[in-house]
């Protein structure tokens, strides 16, 4: 837009925050709510609205992070010492509020196998984080858009993507129809989850399904009879199953490609250092594949 701002043609920053407090929401999920005086120009857009968040290694206070954001934040970020720069991780922003200005982080906990898993666990009030976050609603951090004309929505997610799928269904408008599956580890996992949608949820557990390894969300969307109209379909989770899902939805049941937006929020056996090192250079120059 040829009006735009410098600050709106970049609408991310970096904010220095700190943990208020932390609450238990199940076996795996907690809900870390951070606060910091900077919060007032984070402007979430909803739904599943994603971030940057930065981490100090064990011996540091605080991430070391680049000092602006700008469009070349992320190779300056790459440039840094790996043991020195601020553990960079994708989360979602669950809630925010204002006087006081809080977040609301939702951590699905997986044991000390992350560095994020490992540092949620352990978080004290006090502890210190930088999060590159939006500063105007309308930002591209905003992945689940149905366009218009969607008779219906179909969503498909996992553990670290329930704090997303909360965030939609508290957005859809009461003239929403919604199919949705999400599985947990653990049936105490379950939140209640407030929309005025009309939203049928199912429930998985994976303990339950442990046999079928993480085919559960799969097998039970495989076996649902689904409505006919305009589809929009939103799938998150870990990047195999997800990548299976999106198969079945375009190449069986013969949906747009254009209709199913889908992200791999982690992939089993890969740190996310791993998966950035892959993204980069499947985008290097010479790389057309
Ligand atoms: C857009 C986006 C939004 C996200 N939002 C959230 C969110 O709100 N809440 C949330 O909890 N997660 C969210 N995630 C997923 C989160 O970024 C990953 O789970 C991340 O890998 C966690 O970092 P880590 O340091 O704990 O583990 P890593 O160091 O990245 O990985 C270490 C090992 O743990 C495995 N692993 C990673 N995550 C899990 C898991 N959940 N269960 C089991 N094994 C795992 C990896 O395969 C690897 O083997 C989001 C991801 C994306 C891309």
């Amino acid at each position: 837009m040829a009006t735009a701002t410098a600050a709106t043609a970049v609408p991310f920053r970096f904010f220095e925050l700190s943990v208020v407090r932390t609450e238990r929401l199940g076996p795996t999920m907690l809900r870390i709510t951070f606060g910091g005086q900077e919060l007032g120009g984070f402007a979430t857009g909803s739904r599943d609205q994603r971030f940057k968040l930065f981490l100090p290694h064990p011996h540091q206070e605080t991430p070391v992070v680049p000092t602006e954001a700008g469009q070349e934040w992320f190779a300056r970020w790459r440039a840094m010492d790996p043991a020195v720069r601020g553990i960079m991780r994708s989360y979602t922003a669950r809630d925010q509020r204002r006087d006081p200005d809080e977040l609301d982080v939702d951590f699905a906990l997986h044991g000390d196998s992350g560095p994020a898993s490992r540092w949620a666990a352990r978080a004290r009030p006090g502890d210190r984080v930088t999060v590159l976050g939006p500063v105007v609603e309308d930002n591209g951090g905003v992945d689940f858009r149905p366009p218009p004309g969607t008779d219906w929505t179909l969503i498909a997610a996992d553990e670290t993507a329930l704090p997303a799928v909360a965030g939609i269904l508290e957005w859809l408008p009461a003239s929403a129809r919604a199919k949705v599956w999400i599985e947990v580890p653990h049936p105490d996992d379950r939140q209640y989850l407030p929309t005025e949608a009309d939203a049928e949820i199912t429930w998985l557990f994976r303990s339950e399904a442990a046999q079928q390894g993480r085919g559960g969300l799969l097998d039970a969307v495989r076996a649902a009879e689904l409505p006919e109209g305009a589809l929009y379909a939103w799938i998150a989770g870990e990047a195999g199953s997800v990548r299976a899902m999106r198969r079945h939805l375009v190449g069986e049941r013969g949906f747009d490609r254009r209709a199913v937006t889908f992200t791999g929020y982690w992939r089993l056996g890969a740190t996310e250092e791993e998966l950035v090192a892959e993204a980069v250079s499947a985008a290097a120059p010479g790389r057309d594949d």
